[in-house]
């Protein structure tokens, strides 16, 4: 079993695939765009496999895939096959946008995936043109229907929470799992407080839940790693809420992440960081990455300092995977 130096148990790595997105969010992605990995410096599939081969032997027995969106990568599928085979891996994931769901699903499902994230932001084609810079709601829609046509479950919908933006729809994504088998989490906004998204504030998860629960009681039901849950009496799905500012889920953190660019990194608002892809493309042996991980795991620190206020951190989301 890894621990930390506070004792946390570290089971989880989320692994970036691609730093490339196909939309881009106001919130994630500055207007002037930011400056893309050379394709060399992003680790190859093998390597991506080694490095998982080694953690998944030393306790790592969750990973989830991202980006960027780690649908635009070529042959994903691929790597999802290979990851799936890992004897140590119990719990295999991947998180998107959807936009190219309806092509991939079926194969990722046959390729071992068994859920899914799905991030979507509004339920208003309109707005969620606004928000992401392109018109493709009805294509989300269509790979989310997709996605439950071939049986990935459970289908966790990732709604960003933004004040000003789409707190006004918290109740409609609620709704949502009166029909649909979803979980609905809501997530607060996490501002890396260098200040090109002052258009946004984050809508805390106590305001999201005091508005549901007002128009209809909710019940809790077990959490799912950083997500309390609830459900509507008569509800299929339930509802999700992961509040990183407003109750920090810290000192219960139980993962690391691998970046595409082969850095392995302890917490998403940390640039403590260590370098994976010279062990790799070097002599390095196995060994040495797990030697890395630990030194990694050794380092994570308490917590984050949101809400950051002036930290310059040196990558922004799509460089880190969120
Ligand atoms: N493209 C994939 C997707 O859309 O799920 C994976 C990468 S994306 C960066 C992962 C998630 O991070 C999305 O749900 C996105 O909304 C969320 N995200 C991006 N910036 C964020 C921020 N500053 N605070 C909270 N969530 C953020």
């Amino acid at each position: 079993m890894l621990t930390d130096n506070l004792n946390r148990k570290i089971d989880y790595l989320r692994i970036s695939v691609t730093d490339r997105c196909n939309l881009r969010c106001r919130y994630c992605v500055p207007a002037e765009g930011i400056a893309k990995l050379p394709p060399k410096e992003i680790l190859s599939y093998e390597e991506i496999l080694r490095v998982a081969r080694v953690v998944t032997a030393r306790g790592i027995s969750k990973i989830r895939i991202t980006g960027g969106e780690p649908l635009v990568r070529r042959d994903l599928v691929y790597l999802i096959k290979e990851l799936h085979q890992l004897p140590g891996l119990k719990d295999l994931g991947l998180t998107t946008n959807g936009v190219l769901l309806k092509e991939f699903a079926p194969s990722l499902a046959r390729a071992g995936l068994r859920r899914i994230n799905v991030s979507l932001d509004s339920l208003l084609p309109d707005r969620y043109h606004w928000i992401t810079g392109r018109d493709l709601y009805q294509q989300v829609q269509e790979g989310l229907l997709e996605a439950e046509k071939v049986g990935l479950s459970p289908i966790k919908l990732n709604v960003v929470a933004l004040q000003g933006f789409n707190n006004d729809e918290i109740l409609e994504f609620a709704l949502l799992t009166k029909t649909k088998g979803y979980q609905v989490r809501f997530i607060e906004h996490m501002s890396f407080g260098d200040g090109y998204e002052p258009q946004f504030s984050t809508f805390s998860m106590f305001e999201a839940f005091g508005e549901i629960n007002s128009y209809q009681k909710i019940h809790p039901v077990q959490r799912d790693g950083v997500a309390e849950l609830y459900r509507f009496e008569d509800g299929i799905g339930v509802i999700g809420f992961i509040s990183p500012i407003s109750r920090c889920f810290c000192p219960s953190c139980r993962r690391i992440r691998l970046t595409a660019d082969g850095k392995l990194r302890n917490c998403l608002f940390s640039d403590e960081e260590v370098d994976l892809k010279c062990i790799l493309r070097g002599v390095g042996s196995d060994a040495e990455i797990e030697e890395l991980l630990l030194k990694s795991i050794s380092k994570k620190p308490p917590g984050h300092m949101l809400p950051a206020t002036n930290i310059n951190y040196h990558r922004r989301m799509p460089l880190i995977g969120g």
